[in-house]
């Protein structure tokens, strides 16, 4: 598998990523690294990348904890301290190993630090793999509003090792594999067909449909990275598939649902709105729910859910001057940005997903 040019970073695979970032280093003069992981990514991933890492510069590991709840300013008050006790400079480098948290935060940390400091970043989640290693998106939480705090940056390098994802429990693995069939959705539908038995998938495939997902969202992510046009295509099944995401979690009654699970039903919703605002074929709306269905099951959404859900619709931040602002399809691999969808046809969309 090639290297991938992505704005201003590389991000290279397997075992590409382990020659790259000892050239790297060796090539920089970096004064010291620091390393960021949480207690999973410490466990499960810190000793096997030491092990591939050649350098007698002075290595230091941070640790904070994890999870989404951990992703806001706190942290990265934590985390600056922790460089500033330990002496960082700007000719320091900062090592993220760990999923979309951990390189969300330690992308803004490293780039926010004495004005910036060189950062690589190694996912080690599927999602973090497909969709946050990509793009340039860096940043925290502000209090329950996900992502208000951040830059656009790149990263040095991004170093995708599938080995990683050996320790990963198989929700989280389902997690990342719902963005990928996004990436299909919008994108291409050869791609997508890929994914048309889901369970025949196997892991002998998965290494090259990482490759080729991280294609198709560079590429988006290339042509628009300031979210103007087609970037907005990567929000397809998230407008609804949020709301219901952040309905679950604040939820006692409800379990919670992982990001990748609620966009499943987004996408489900999504494709039937579309059936019935442009020409997507109902043949393809009912063979995405059914695939979905049978893969990630059906969650159970109580008439008495959908008022407080659609209500919650009208904080997303993608939505503009009032309007719910959907991603449709007209084809597979033929997105439609900026529609908008009366409450009406979404209450018929959550009745379609429920029968
Ligand atoms: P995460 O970082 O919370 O990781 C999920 C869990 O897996 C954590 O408990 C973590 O400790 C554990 N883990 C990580 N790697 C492991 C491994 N190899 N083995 C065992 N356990 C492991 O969550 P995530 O799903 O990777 O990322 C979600 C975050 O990514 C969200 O904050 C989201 O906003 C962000 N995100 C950012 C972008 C972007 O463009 N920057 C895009 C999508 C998502
Ligand atoms: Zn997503």
């Amino acid at each position: 598998m090639d290297s991938i040019i992505a704005n201003n970073s590389t991000i290279h695979f397997n075992a590409n990523c382990y020659n790259a970032i000892n050239k790297h280093i060796k090539e920089n003069n970096f004064s010291k690294i620091f390393i960021l992981v949480d207690e999973n990514t410490h466990q499960f991933c810190l000793a096997s990348f030491l092990e591939k890492l050649e350098t007698t510069i002075s290595l230091e590991i941070i640790e904070i904890e994890s999870g989404e709840i951990n992703k806001t300013i706190d942290t990265c008050v934590g985390v600056w301290n922790t460089l500033s006790d330990l002496d960082a400079d700007r000719k320091s480098l900062m090592i993220n190993v760990g999923g979309g948290v951990i390189t969300d935060l330690g992308g803004f940390v490293a780039c926010t630090f004495k004005r910036g400091i060189a950062y690589v970043n190694v996912p080690t989640t599927l999602l973090s793999m497909v969709d946050a290693s990509v793009g340039g998106k860096t940043g925290v939480d502000l209090g329950h509003l996900k992502n208000q705090i951040g830059v656009i940056d790149s990263p040095d390098l991004v170093l995708i090792d599938t080995n990683f994802l050996d320790t990963l429990p198989s929700n989280q693995m389902r997690s990342g594999l719902a963005e990928m069939l996004k990436h299909g959705l919008i994108s291409d539908v050869n791609y997508w067909n890929k994914f048309s038995d889901l369970s025949k998938l196997s892991l002998d495939d998965l290494d090259e449909l990482i490759y080729e997902s991280v294609i198709i969202k560079r590429n988006v992510v290339t042509e628009d990275p300031r979210e103007d046009g087609l970037r907005k295509t990567l929000n397809f099944g998230h407008t609804l598939g949020h709301a219901i995401e952040t309905y679950f979690l604040g939820n006692k009654a409800k379990t919670t649902l992982l990001h990748g699970e609620a966009i499943v039903i987004g996408m489900i919703l999504a494709s039937y709105i579309s059936t019935e605002l442009t020409n997507f074929p109902k043949t393809d709306r009912d063979f995405i729910k059914d695939l979905f269905i049978s893969y990630y099951g059906k969650t159970t959404i109580e008439k008495a859910d959908i008022k407080p859900i659609l209500e919650l619709l009208k904080y997303d931040k993608k939505n503009s001057h009032g309007n719910i602002n959907f991603v449709l399809l007209e084809a597979i691999g033929k997105p439609k940005i900026d529609c908008i969808v009366d409450e009406s046809i979404i209450l018929n969309a959550f009745d379609y997903y429920a029968n």
